[in-house]
């Protein structure tokens, strides 16, 4: 059970010998090869979903999206995650479905066998799937007798296979959605309190709407990354080549304005590792006001690190969101790379990670256990701090209150 929004799990129900659609978010593939595979967390995850349902004896029917795919694209399939799942899951046999629209295929389907997985090639591949499609949505649920989804970083989207089959199929929720709600919603609902937001990573204009939502509980927000700078630009500091934008000045200004009117701080780096930008320049350490004309900044300095340690330290809860600098070159990763040990050693406080770039960010690292929650929704997890819900889950909620 999902007690936050009352939605039965697959462990509420007794499922068994049924053919059912998985609705999972196995979009890992590296793009930039279209073979190798990103960090594998959000398969893992959903791993357990799978075996607990096969073991009942239920043949599985897995649908996920690869992303940034336009039409059918040999470079977007979902072959190479098969493989991957083939590797973890030894005694049954991973099939990939390469058009389930196909009326060849209806023979795989029907005589599909409890040792086999059926995956759907990238839903992507279809463009009803993006427009929600009713024919397409249909078909889709016409493969199942029950839809399971455990897709929570797929859950903020209105595409056919997050919230189209609910409609037609008994539909229940798996375990790593039942892990992603239950740790964001108690921190949204309920957080032990000082709460801190850290927000880092490009664009503030991705990020205002969450900024503004979690300014009325949190206790402090800390901005770093790109983002920050379009702050620190709007409060008249000169950043030189920094990455800013200049169309969000006026809403930097209005955060920092409402934000002393609800008892939130909200704290800025006063230093930076600033670097001539696109060269093998290293950087040197600047203070906030000081920032040579010809450099960008790319990481927080060393006293921003110790002011952000202490507030985590002295925190009951900290939600970290987007790295603190521009991490992927090694000469600039030091602020994002002690946001994560801050919070591995914040051992009495509830600590949750999440986002696309933060979890490559700490791909790798070690003392993972250490941290309360590490969200796989980038996305979805802004949206679900934002909204308090996704339409994922309401569309479960629906399917549910009707059955
Ligand atoms: P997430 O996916 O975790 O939400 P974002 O997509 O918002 O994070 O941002 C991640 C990107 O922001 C990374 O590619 C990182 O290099 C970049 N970034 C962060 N700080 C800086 C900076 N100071 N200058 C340039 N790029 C930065
Ligand atoms: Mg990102």
């Amino acid at each position: 059970m999902i007690e936050l929004f009352n939605i039965k799990t697959i462990d509420d129900v007794d499922i068994q010998n049924k053919r059912i659609l998985v609705k999972v978010d196995w979009n890992i593939l590296n793009l930039h090869d279209g073979t190798s595979l990103l960090d594998t967390r959000k398969v893992d995850d959903t791993l357990h979903t799978l075996q607990f349902l096969l073991e009942k004896g239920n043949r599985l029917i897995c649908v996920s999206h690869i992303s940034k795919t336009k039409g059918r694209d040999p470079m977007r399939s979902i072959k190479p995650v098969a493989n991957y799942i083939q590797s973890k899951m030894g005694q049954y046999v991973v099939k990939v479905i390469d058009d389930f629209l196909d009326p060849q295929q209806a023979q795989t389907f029907s005589n599909q066998h409890n040792n086999e997985i059926l995956v759907l090639e990238n839903i992507r591949y279809y463009p009803e799937e993006k427009k929600n499609d009713p024919e397409f949505v249909r078909k889709l649920s016409s493969l199942a007798e029950v839809y399971v989804n455990d897709a929570f970083s797929a859950d903020h989207r209105e595409h056919a296979s997050v919230v189209g089959p609910t409609q037609y199929l008994p539909s229940y929720a798996g375990f790593s959605l039942k892990a992603e709600v239950e740790s964001l919603g108690k921190c949204i609902k309920n957080p032990d309190k000082p709460l801190t937001f850290i927000v880092g990573g490009s664009k503030i204009s991705t990020k205002t709407d969450l900024v503004r939502k979690v300014m009325s509980k949190a206790d402090t927000i800390v901005l770093g990354g790109a983002l920050a700078n379009t702050f620190l630009h709007a409060q008249g500091h000169a950043m030189g080549k920094s990455l800013y934008e200049q169309d969000q000045i006026e809403t930097a200004k209005e955060i920092l304005n409402d934000a002393q009117h609800q008892s939130c701080t909200i704290i800025l780096p006063f230093d930076v590792v600033a670097a001539a930008p696109d060269s093998d320049d290293v950087g040197d350490v600047y203070q906030i006001d000081r920032i040579p004309e010809n450099t960008s900044a790319l990481d927080i300095g060393p006293e921003t690190i110790k002011k952000i340690q202490d507030i985590i330290q002295s925190s009951r809860t900290i939600v970290w969101n987007g790295p603190v600098g521009f991490f992927e070159k090694e000469a600039f990763k030091k602020g994002t790379d002690s946001i994560y040990e801050a919070m591995t050693q914040a051992q009495s406080a509830t600590t949750i990670i999440g986002g696309g770039d933060t979890l490559t960010a700490i791909k790798n690292k070690q003392n993972q256990d250490k941290i309360s929650h590490i969200s796989t929704g980038g996305g979805a997890m802004l949206t679900f701090i934002e909204k308090g819900t996704l339409p994922g889950i309401e569309a479960l909620i629906a399917a549910q209150s009707h059955s």
